[in-house]
């Protein structure tokens, strides 16, 4: 017999912008009384939703159950900055692309894979442009070193022939109306999500095949005579297989523990302005990966201004208000630097949230007990990674067998990292001085 007690649940930091912007079209329903299913899926992210959707299209009469703690689209999963990005993107090492040619050739083809799971889904539930729009994005440089970095990514996109294109000053000013950046490296296959109206729409379109239940933190998860039970503040669900897609709370699960970096990251979301120069829309990555994403989305209100900065290793599942509001001061120079003119327009939400990255870049993924499959640690980037996981974990819990799962599992487990507080004081210690090698690119 196997029991796991969670005693650590997630919480939120500060209010996600996209979140509060985006509309919810199907009532929240808890979990009241005990119930079985023939698979339970806990977290309703990208990893926990994407499961499902792959168990409905290859178990189509199966009971599927989702649990999840919060309120759909509040975690993570809705409040990210929305870059769905095929090419790739390690933030562990300081350059995004450092793997082989055949490494870098095979995460491609896994990130479009996951990505064309996704673009099915939001076609099949009918996602609008705003929600998921195949734009591609940008690495924006705004400093000698940021165009070495596009100048090195470019080469690696080049020797492995996929499609990318150089832009200069001029061509970044037109594009986003600001002179700031010095260049930029375009890369037509990434999409561009509204990250909360995608996990809504999602969990929407899926209501006719799954029971989804928020508000149900997984409290204790046992097995006994071949059945996982997972237990909640009212109720419980008992199934023969479990996925588990909650990302970094797969070690509150007893699972990978002394093995997952726990980084939060920070936002901020301006309140509607009528545009002045630029396009309607665009997404900006930086050159380095330690500096600001900078976005524009077009609402009904107006065009507003998300922008990422940051990166902190916190062993705690929230972050104080004192250092949302600190940062968000960093963030409100990042941006008059580039937009002098949006000087008067506010900030109307600042927050973060949580990503689990690995030492080693892998995910926190397979059949870790009898019947319990992980789609966990999404490197910081679980749009794609997570969408991946929990399509690959659903696939190995129903034997499916295909040449993609075959190379999704032939990857070592994360690796150990060394005991805290060596681990918080080394992580930081490096996160820091990446961020201010980064300089004006933040
Ligand atoms: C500011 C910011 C910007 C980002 N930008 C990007 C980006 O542009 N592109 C990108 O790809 N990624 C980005 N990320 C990262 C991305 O959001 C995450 O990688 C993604 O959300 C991971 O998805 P997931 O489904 O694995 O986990 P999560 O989104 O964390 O979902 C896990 C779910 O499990 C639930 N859960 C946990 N414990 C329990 C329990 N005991 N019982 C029940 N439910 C539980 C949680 O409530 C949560 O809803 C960003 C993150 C932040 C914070």
């Amino acid at each position: 017999m196997s029991q796991h007690v969670v005693k650590r649940l997630p919480a939120v930091s500060g209010t996600s912008g996209w979140e509060a912007i985006s509309n919810r079209s199907f009532p929240a329903q808890s979990l009241d009384g005990d119930i079985s299913a023939d698979w339970l899926i806990i977290g309703a992210g990208f990893a926990g939703l994407s499961a499902a959707r792959r168990l409905s299209q290859l178990r189509p009469s199966d009971k599927i159950v989702v649990l999840e703690a919060g309120e759909v689209a509040k975690g993570t999963s809705g409040r990210n900055s929305g870059y769905m990005i095929d090419v790739p993107h390690n933030l562990s090492s300081g350059e995004y692309s450092v793997a082989s040619e055949t490494a870098t050739t095979l995460e491609i083809a896994q990130n479009r894979f996951a990505i064309a799971f996704a673009a099915a889904a939001a076609g099949e539930y009918g996602m609008s442009k705003r929600t998921f729009d195949p734009s591609g994005k940008i690495n924006a440089a705004a400093t000698a070193r940021g165009m070495k970095l596009n100048a090195n990514y470019g080469q690696s996109l080049k020797t492995i022939g996929e499609k990318h294109r150089f832009l200069d000053a001029r061509e970044m000013q037109d594009i986003t109306g600001s002179s700031y950046y010095l260049g930029g490296l375009y890369t037509p296959g990434a999409v561009m999500i509204q990250p909360a109206d995608y996990i809504r729409n999602l969990a929407a379109g899926l209501s006719q095949k799954v029971r989804l239940f928020e508000d149900t933190p997984v409290l204790k998860l046992g097995r006994e005579d071949g059945k996982w039970t997972a237990s909640s503040r009212c109720g419980s669900v008992t199934a023969p297989k479990v996925i588990v897609g909650v990302n970094g709370h797969i070690e509150d699960f007893g699972h990978f523990r002394g093995r997952l970096m726990h980084i939060f990251t920070y936002a901020s979301m301006t309140a509607p302005f009528e545009k002045a120069a630029g396009r309607e829309t665009w997404a900006l990555l930086p050159a380095d990966p330690m500096g600001a994403t900078v976005r524009q989305i077009a609402t009904d209100q107006g065009s507003r201004i998300v922008i990422r900065t940051r990166f902190t290793y916190d062993t705690t599942v929230q972050v104080s208000d004192k250092r949302l509001a600190k940062i968000a001061l960093e963030q409100r120079h990042s941006l008059d630097a580039r937009f002098p003119h949006l000087a008067d327009v506010p900030f109307e939400f600042s927050w973060a949230g949580r990503l689990c990255l690995s030492r080693n870049h892998v995910p926190a993924f397979g059949e870790v007990e009898e019947g319990l499959y992980s789609a966990c640690c999404e490197n910081g980037l679980g749009t794609v990674k997570s969408t991946l996981a929990g399509v690959m974990a659903a696939d190995l819990a129903t034997g499916t067998h295909s040449e993609q799962l075959e190379k999704f599992m032939d990857q070592p487990k994360p690796a150990r990292l060394p005991p805290e507080p060596f681990a918080w004081l080394g992580v930081n210690a490096v996160i820091r001085l990446q961020e201010l090698r980064a300089g004006r690119e933040g």
